[in-house]
Parts: C-alpha cells; sequence; structure tokens
C-alpha cells in the first residue's frame, strides 16, 4: 500500500489537535460549554451579540498562542517535502500544520488566526493576546469577524474543489483524527476509494469509515503517523 505512492491526500481533524492540548470545540466543562453553538458561531449569533462572539474567539486564541504541533503534525509536514504530490486538507481551524511548517494547507473550515472584514473582505493576521477588549474593526471601517466557517455557512468553495480534485487523483488517502462523517469532508475519502486509491485510517476508536479502509490503525496520531511515514520512506527513499 506505501510502496511506490506518490500522490498522497491527507484529511485531519480535531483529534490531531487534541494531542497537542486543543479541546474540541467548547470542550468538556466551563462557561462556554453552556452556550448553544450557534450563539457563539454563526452569523445570527454574531449579529445579535458580536461583543460574546469576540469574547469566546479571543479565549480559544489566547489558548492556541501556547499549543504547539505534535510530532503527528510535524510528521505530515516533513511527508509533504518528501513525496511529489502530496495534499494536506484539514477541518482544523488552528493553523498548527502551517506552524509545523507544512505550505499549501487546504483549510475546509477557515484559520482562527485570520480576521476577515466584514465590509471589504479583506483577511488580516490576528494577534493570539489581543491587546484590547472589544470588537475590532477593519481600516475601511467594517467590523471584523474570525475567518472561520459557522454554523451555517458553505465552505470556501475554491478550496473544497482542490481538495475534490485531490482526493480523486491520489493513490493513497489518509483519514487522521477524524471520524469523517460530516458531509462534505466526509466524501473525500468515499471519491478517493472510488477511484482506486487505498485508504488509510488513524483514530483513538472506531469511525463510520473503520469498515471501509484499506487498513485502520486506532492508536494516537503523534504515534502512528510518524510510524507509517517510517515505513514509507523506507519503501520509497531508497
Ligand atoms: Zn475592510
Amino acid at each position: 500500500m506505501l510502496k511506490e505512492t506518490h500522490r498522497i491526500t491527507v484529511l485531519t481533524g480535531a483529534g490531531i489537535s487534541a494531542e497537542s492540548g486543543l479541546e474540541t470545540f467548547r470542550g468538556k466543562s466551563g462557561i462556554w460549554n453552556q452556550m448553544k453553538p450557534e450563539e457563539l458561531a454563526s452569523m445570527d449569533g454574531f449579529m445579535a451579540n458580536p461583543g460574546l462572539v469576540w469574547e469566546w474567539y479571543r479565549y480559544r486564541r489566547t489558548i492556541l498562542a501556547t499549543a504547539q504541533p505534535n510530532p503527528a503534525h510535524h510528521a505530515l509536514a516533513e511527508w509533504s517535502k518528501l513525496c511529489k504530490d502530496f495534499t494536506l486538507v484539514t477541518q482544523n481551524v488552528d493553523g498548527l500544520h502551517q506552524v509545523a511548517g507544512q505550505r499549501a494547507v487546504l483549510e475546509l473550515h477557515g484559520n482562527i488566526r485570520l480576521n476577515r472584514c466584514l465590509r471589504c473582505g479583506k483577511e488580516e493576521d490576528a494577534e493570539l493576546l489581543a491587546s484590547h477588549d472589544g470588537i475590532p474593526y477593519c481600516q475601511c471601517g467594517g467590523q471584523l469577524r474570525p475567518s472561520v466557517v459557522w454554523f451555517g455557512e458553505e465552505l470556501p468553495r475554491k478550496v473544497l474543489d482542490e481538495a475534490i480534485r485531490a482526493s480523486d487523483s491520489c493513490q493513497l488517502f489518509l483519514v487522521i483524527g477524524t471520524s469523517a462523517e460530516v458531509y462534505p469532508a466526509a466524501h473525500l475519502p468515499e471519491i478517493a476509494r472510488e477511484h482506486g486509491a487505498a485508504t488509510l485510517e488513524i483514530n483513538v476508536e472506531q469511525t463510520r469509515f473503520s469498515s471501509q479502509a484499506t487498513v485502520s490503525i486506532l492508536g494516537l496520531a503523534s504515534q502512528a503517523v510518524p510510524a507509517v511515514l517510517q515505513t514509507w520512506k523506507s519503501l520509497n527513499l531508497q
């Protein structure tokens, strides 16, 4: 499955970031857990109370300020430099793949490290540790929002199209740290499989995809991904 495999596409999700200490969405406890997801992460919620939504995203950025990529992120970044045709698609918004040195990440749900202007659409880097409270504004006077995909919003079309292209042309598709249950991301491994690619899943528990995968590894991404990369290197870099 790994020998003479030079077109590889990877889909990552929350599981890979969990090992960097980032809880899934609202975590298990605390004040944010008592809010409805739509209050914190939808345009309606933002329109109703932008101050609250910004407080929530500032809180998440504060956590992100000290989060570091783990061995799984680093192994994927290394792999992308060794492999001719390597595409990384992620459902995560934390940007840890890029921190690990990964280039050209296809971010299906945007990036929490960026702000986007509601008026002119310009994107800019955000400070992870904000120097002031309240609602930030663009130079044009428009309100800024975090550049992530909220509930009820479409995934960025161009990113999704590229992800689909990379899925239907790869030889190997890896699913890492995601149950791949939410469409349209869930389509990607299916597309790869239908086009004859082998599929390898790495998750801490069985998922809907496990029974369809060519190989399913139950374990931590931080251990399994470096091990799979090591095997790929021994078979392909001679
Ligand atoms: Zn603007």
